[in-house]
């Protein structure tokens, strides 16, 4: 036998293949597309498989960027309409012009997929578009849209494959009348009526956008709460606002029960809390129920992987890592909050370890932001969750009325809360609904990272006159009850 194949023999037999890559990531969203970078940063030859033709994934294509471009056009508009003449501005023959404010929306995404294309060939990561599915534990089968497939092989696989809108068995979703959120993003008229089945996050940004454009929104919400998991005051606050500043209507505690469409309008059968029948009519519908961990198509069963019965997440240990050695999985596709910015920090948490490393992540810390005007965002503990631990707490609140920049922007909604230990003065969470809370959370995650106490807040110089004066002030509240504009 010649010297070569007797060499390659060996190496067979040893089980020693050459894998194509170190890492193979499949899905190119905010959890797939950042572990990519970070891979080839810790000098990992990294490869990333997306079925569309677009990276980035849910959040950039249909997702966290095109909601929020919506909902930046929306508010102007509203502004316009409802606060300008207020601050002294006239305006003549306001309008909105819908395929514009969509076809300014999908700029913004078409630049910022384009960016994840340039940072993967500036990272040197290779790309391939097709749909995945694991041959066997270190192969990867690509099948292309035109039939075609190839296979690649990897030491390590991350399985980022992300989520779907949950499709209610008893309310088909026709795409035209009854839609997901995905469609509302590309509604080209103001619809004069709109149902949004689900108060969380997505059905009241959504809700938000048409309803600032002037469209009648009804919010159908099984729990007698909207945003359930967040801080009950928050959500308390929120309808009270968005009913007063939007007329949306809110119908809790209805249970949805069908839906059927006739031409261009569909009706919405729900029961209430009585058990009694309720018939809503309105041009669109949209099920925002939630949303299911994505694996068709992975081929897992060719692994011996099996997703959980219960949202079909796919299990994993502290490492991320599946039953599978070397196959991770991060972002929607496994337990915990369904945040972009959870995927990503999951994203480097397995570059890290797959290189070595000995990541941590903080899930208590992840923080929980809607979009809303106001915006409403929450780190930490919930009061209802201390409640439930039977730890002792101590709860500041600054309402935003009190706030000289809120009142300057006429921004007067909303509070500040901060909980914080009653023994060791500790924060433990921060909940706040007010102007920028998605960006004033920063403050408390940081200061919960490095276990700061309220005092330690309440002590720190905050610029005047700004909307982060109101945090100082629900920690100096929390702290021996010493807010000085209240
Ligand atoms: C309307 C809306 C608004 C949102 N707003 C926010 C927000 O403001 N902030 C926030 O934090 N989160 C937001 N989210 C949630 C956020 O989009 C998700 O949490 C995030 O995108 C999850 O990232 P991921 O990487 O796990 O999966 P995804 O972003 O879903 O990406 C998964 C990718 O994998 C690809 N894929 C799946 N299977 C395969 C396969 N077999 N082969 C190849 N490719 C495959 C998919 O095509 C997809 O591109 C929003 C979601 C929606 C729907």
């Amino acid at each position: 036998m010649p010297y070569f194949y007797w060499g390659l023999l060996t190496l067979l037999n040893k089980n020693f293949i050459i894998m194509q890559y170190d890492v193979i990531i499949i899905g190119s969203g905010p959890g797939g597309y950042v572990s990519a970078i970070r891979c080839a940063q810790l000098g990992l030859k990294t490869a990333v498989i997306e079925k569309y033709k677009t990276f980035g994934g849910t959040c950039l294509n249909v997702g966290c960027i095109p909601s929020k471009a919506l909902l930046d056009s929306s508010e102007h508009y509203h502004n316009a309409a409802h606060t300008f003449t207020t601050h002294g501005i006239g305006l003549k023959d306001l309008s909105v012009d819908m395929p514009q404010m969509i076809a300014r929306k999908d700029d913004v995404v078409a630049q910022n997929t384009a960016g994840i294309t340039y940072l993967f060939k500036k990272n040197k990561i290779d790309s391939f578009e097709g749909l995945g599915s694991f041959v066997d534990k270190n192969t990867i089968k690509i099948t292309k849209t035109d039939g075609t497939s190839e296979n690649i092989t990897g030491k390590n696989i991350v399985i980022a494959s992300g989520s779907k809108p949950t499709a209610l068995p008893f309310l088909p979703i026709d795409k035209k009348r009854i839609i997901t959120s995905t469609e509302a993003l590309n509604i080209k008229e103001v619809p004069k009526t709109m149902i949004v089945i689900g108060g969380g996050v997505i059905g009241l940004e959504l809700g938000s956008v048409y309803a600032r454009l002037g469209t009648k929104v009804s919010v159908v919400e099984y729990l007698p709460s909207i945003i359930a998991t967040m801080d009950a005051g928050l959500g308390k606050e929120l309808q009270r606002v968005l009913k007063k500043s939007l007329g949306m209507e809110f119908f809790m505690g209805h249970k949805v029960t069908g839906a059927t469409t006739k031409g261009k309008k569909v009706t919405v059968s729900a029961l209430n809390a009585k058990g009694e029948e309720v018939n809503l009519e309105a041009d669109y519908c949209i099920v925002a129920v939630g949303r299911t961990a994505y694996t068709a198509g992975l081929g897992l069963e060719n692994i011996g992987i099996k997703t959980e019965e219960r949202g079909n997440k796919i299990p994993v240990n502290a490492h991320l890592e599946t039953a599978v050695p070397g196959v991770y999985a991060i972002g929607d596709v496994i337990t915990g909050a369904m945040l972009a910015h959870k995927a990503e920090d999951e994203g480097v948490f397995v570059a890290e370890t797959i290189a070595g490393q000995k990541p941590h992540i903080n899930y208590n810390l992840i923080p929980g932001v809607v979009y809303t005007w106001p915006e409403v965002a929450s780190v930490g503990y919930t009061e209802e969750q201390l409640k439930e631990k039977g730890v002792k707490y101590k709860a500041g609140s600054f309402p935003f009325k009190a706030s000289g920049r809120a009142k300057a922007s006429m921004d007067t909604d909303g509070f500040v809360k901060v909980l914080a230990d009653e023994a060791t003065d500790e924060i433990l969470g921060v909940h706040m609904i007010g102007p920028r809370a998605a960006d004033m959370i920063a403050e408390a995650v940081v200061a919960m990272e490095f276990r700061a106490s309220a005092e330690d807040i309440a002590r720190i110089c905050h610029a005047h006159p700004t909307y982060t004066e109101a945090i100082k002030e629900a920690a100096m509240a929390a702290t021996a009850n010493r807010a000085i504009h209240i």
